[in-house]
């Protein structure tokens, strides 16, 4: 029997991009996944094409900046299943410009969505998951989180720190709880269309050139689900071949 079948697993940032392909491969291979995002009619569309596939789904509208939608989002999840076995922290945004730029609002953003996100996951699912004595954390960093790029710096400094983030989470929870980084190189999503700024734009539209597909990762996040309950994946980097 696969080892996703039956699972619960918890995808937040799934109404596009990497989210949405990873809750469309695990509802493929059996797992109730609960799909959250902000944009709910986005949500509706994919849960109606996964269950009309047979797959179980169930969607909450979900603002990850906000710790209590988080918890809901958790709670919501662990009220219809009864168990929470993989809480996927995915939702991010991107909108890169030079430093120089002062965009100080986007900043903000990024540091709210990519770092507060994953911490308001961490904050939601821990407690749960230490009472029920199984689970498993997949934050999503990014080829970002291990080197610094011009018009990314802050971007980067929200991977590096998800980076940290999930390292010392491992450290500190061992045991039955598992904890995985996935860290994608450039693949297809609607990420760059949050960039505001031009020469942030254009320097992106020439490295999207060789995006992989999101099923690239999804299967990456899929390895490290499957694997036997005493095997922790700790970190996975999926990059185009063609990346420098
Ligand atoms: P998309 O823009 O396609 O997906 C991002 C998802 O995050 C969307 O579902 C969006 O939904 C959601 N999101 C954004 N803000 C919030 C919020 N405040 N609350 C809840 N959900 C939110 O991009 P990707 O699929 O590429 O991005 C997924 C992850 O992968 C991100 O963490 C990104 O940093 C990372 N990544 C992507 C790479 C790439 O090249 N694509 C490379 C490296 C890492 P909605 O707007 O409906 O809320």
């Amino acid at each position: 029997m696969s080892n996703i079948k039956g699972k619960v697993i918890v995808i937040t940032g799934a109404s596009s991009g990497i989210g949405e392909a990873t809750a469309r491969l695990l509802a493929q291979n059996g797992a109730n996944v609960v799909i959250g995002a902000r944009r709910t009619e986005r949500l509706a569309t994919l849960a109606a094409a996964i269950r009309s596939e047979g797959g179980s789904v169930e969607y909450q509208t979900l603002d990850v900046t906000n710790q209590k939608q988080v918890q809901t989002f958790i709670d919501f999840a662990h009220k219809i299943f009864g168990r929470v076995d993989v809480i996927l922290n995915n939702a991010g945004v991107m909108p890169l410009s030079p430093l120089e730029a002062l965009k100080i609002d986007e900043w903000n953003r990024m540091i709210d969505v990519n770092i507060r996100g994953v911490l308001h996951g961490i904050a939601a699912g821990l407690p749960l998951m230490k009472k029920q004595g199984f689970g498993q954390f997949i934050n999503i960093a990014s080829i970002g989180a291990y080197t610094v790029s011009p018009t990314a710096a802050v971007y980067c400094a929200t991977k590096f720190a998800v980076r940290a983030i999930t390292e010392g989470l491992r450290q500190e929870v061992g045991g039955d709880i598992r904890v995985t980084l996935v860290s994608p190189g450039v693949t297809e999503s609607e990420l760059a269309e949050s960039i505001s700024d031009e020469k942030g734009r254009e320097e992106m539209k020439e490295f999207r050139r060789i995006s992989i597909s999101p099923n690239a990762i999804a299967r990456a996040i899929m390895y490290a689900i499957e694997q036997p309950a005493e095997v922790d994946v700790s970190e996975i980097i999926v990059r185009p071949t063609a990346s420098l």
